[in-house]
């Protein structure tokens, strides 16, 4: 998907008075959120996050926003603020600075402490700026607020974007925890005087606007959490994000009330958990935490955290399902997933399950106890939203399509009308003034792939190829052919892979390639490339017929 709307046309050059927002990632997909706003020439960028790649792209590390817009730009860019830590808000920042290096960037305490590892492990410095809920910070023509709003991860803040051509307020990700362990709720007086004031164009967050109902408090989960730990005779070992700071904090709330010690595991989960407790996000009991080398010493009375929540091969989870770990689970070991499913990985989050199963493990996940809920606003939490703020117009985020959808139905049914709700694609031009939100053209914007230490260079061409390789395998011809009469000399030598090992399966279609090629030389085609096409065919429709499979072909006629 390269051009999302080839209707539309490459938008006019942005009118006085009018403020430009286009979505390079996070629209009609969960993750990669990039939105950039233009006003007077001038741009701010609303995070830079990844996706994740799914099964159907093989070999794929990371997915990234399509920066391709931004390329002749880089030095129109005012800052970058980023609304929270998550990976899909923040991933791709690194990516973003090797366009530009010392683009500002703008966030929250814990935001920017998650980011600064990953540049410094780059080698790279970005100048920085720290700010906090109600705060005002002028950037370029852009008017920012910040709103407290509450997520899966500690200080996370909305914005409010202020020009002369209107006022945008972006939820960020969010919902709306009464309680929450911080005691940092979602600021609705704020964003109701922000709607007093007037809000052009709302966007939110779409995650679980097709929920009914209300998102469960962080707190709720705390008894199940407890169960888990006070029922299992031998260890436990909890995966999470390794950035859900108040996850981490019931855990150790729980552990400590069943006399247990806790140690981390893992790279990520010990960086993030130190950088939450230095900060003072995390509150730790002292002599809780041991080091992961002295688990020994507590025998059973031990609660281990890990990383690898969704299935990821290289976690630790993952090693740990596989025995592939220094840590073994078995019989009276409870293994806890306290963490959502993330759709794409239920294969492999299933088969971590079965694994740590077969061992002998009891395994708690959200499936079979209240051990997770979700970091977004549901149905009814969005529609109290709607009523609170009075938009002008909306814009549902952070969503795919089927989410969009339901967050605009939300928004129609306070009260706003269909045309006061846009539903946009990654690359749609919509352009803000006098109250109104209009589409206004569509820039080009596709997938740009991490693979390794390349960058953009894997197409959907080479992806469409690995999934032929992954599912069909591949066959080789190799046929060496007399240059003047065009009698076959050697070959066909046909290898396979991804079939079956028996030698003969090929003999039969050898004869067809080679009447084939002598039916083509006595019809006058000549060269190795058009030979090479009468044995690919030849092959593919034997292989199709015989067999009912579609693999890569690779035919080569050499002639001699
Ligand atoms: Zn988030
Ligand atoms: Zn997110």
């Amino acid at each position: 998907m390269n051009h999302p709307h080839p209707g539309l046309p490459y938008p006019a050059k942005l009118a006085k008075k009018t403020l430009r927002i286009v979505a390079l990632g996070g629209l009609g997909e969960i993750g990669r959120n990039m939105t950039v706003f233009e006003y007077e020439g001038r741009l701010l960028i609303v995070d830079c996050g990844v996706l994740f790649p799914g099964d159907d792209q093989p070999g794929i590390d990371l997915i990234l926003p399509d920066f391709s817009y931004l390329k002749d730009r880089m030095n129109d860019i005012e800052a970058i603020f980023l609304t929270h830590g998550h990976e899909d808000h923040i991933g791709a920042v690194p990516y973003l600075l090797r366009e530009r290096s010392d683009i500002r960037i703008i966030g929250s305490q814990l935001t920017l402490a998650f980011v600064a590892p990953k540049l410094k492990e780059r080698r790279m410095s970005a100048p920085m700026t720290q700010v906090k809920a109600g705060q005002i910070e002028k950037v370029g023509p852009f008017t920012l607020e910040f709103v407290t709003v509450n997520h899966s991860i500690p200080d996370s803040l909305a914005v409010a974007i202020k020009t002369p051509a209107g006022v945008i307020l972006h939820t960020g990700d969010f919902k709306m925890d009464k309680m929450p362990l911080d005691g940092k709720v979602t600021d609705l007086e704020t964003f109701a005087r922000l709607g007093k004031e007037g809000v052009d164009l709302f966007l939110v967050d779409s995650t679980n606007a097709d929920v009914p109902g209300l998102t469960v408090a962080e707190k709720d989960i705390y008894p199940a959490l407890k169960e888990a730990i006070a029922k299992t005779p031998r260890r436990v070992v909890i995966t999470s994000f390794a950035s859900h700071v108040h996850r981490i904090q019931q855990v150790l709330n729980a552990a400590q009330e069943a006399n247990r010690k806790v140690a981390y595991v893992g790279r990520s989960m010990i960086r993030n958990m130190k950088l939450a407790e230095d900060l003072g996000y995390l509150k730790v009991p002292t002599g809780l935490v041991v080091d992961y080398k002295d688990i020994d010493s507590f025998g059973d009375k031990i609660v281990l955290i890990c990383t690898g929540s969704q299935g990821e091969p290289l976690a630790a989870l993952s090693r740990i399902a596989n025995g592939d770990h220094e840590i073994m689970v078995g019989k009276g070991d409870t293994v806890v997933l306290a963490s959502s499913l993330i759709p794409g990985n239920e294969k492999s989050v299933y088969r971590v399950i079965n694994e740590l199963t077969r061992f002998g493990a009891h395994v708690v996940h959200k499936g079979n106890a209240m051990v997770h809920v979700s970091g977004h606003a549901s149905a009814g939490e969005l529609l109290h939203c709607y009523e609170v703020v009075k938009p002008k117009n909306v814009l549902p985020v952070h969503g795919e399509w089927r989410h969009m959808r339901a967050n605009a139905d939300l928004a129609m049914q306070s009260g706003l009308s269909e045309h006061n709700v846009v539903i946009a694609e990654n690359g749609i031009t919509i352009d803000v003034a006098d109250g109104h939100a209009d589409i206004s053209g569509s820039i080009p914007c596709g997938y740009v792939y991490v693979d390794g230490q390349s960058v953009g260079e894997i197409t959907e061409s080479s992806l469409k190829d690995r999934r032929i390789l992954g599912d069909e395998g591949f066959i080789s011809v190799v046929v060496v052919i007399d240059s003047q009469s065009g009698k076959i000399v050697a070959g066909p030598d046909i290898h396979a892979r991804g079939f079956t090992e028996d030698k003969t399966l090929f003999d039969d279609v050898k004869g067809d390639i080679e009447k084939a090629l002598s039916k083509a030389v006595a019809g006058g085609f000549n060269g190795t490339h058009q030979l090479s096409q009468v044995v690919r065919k030849t092959i593919g429709s034997w292989v199709g017929e015989e067999h009912r499979r579609k693999p890569m072909i690779i035919p080569l006629v050499v002639e001699v």
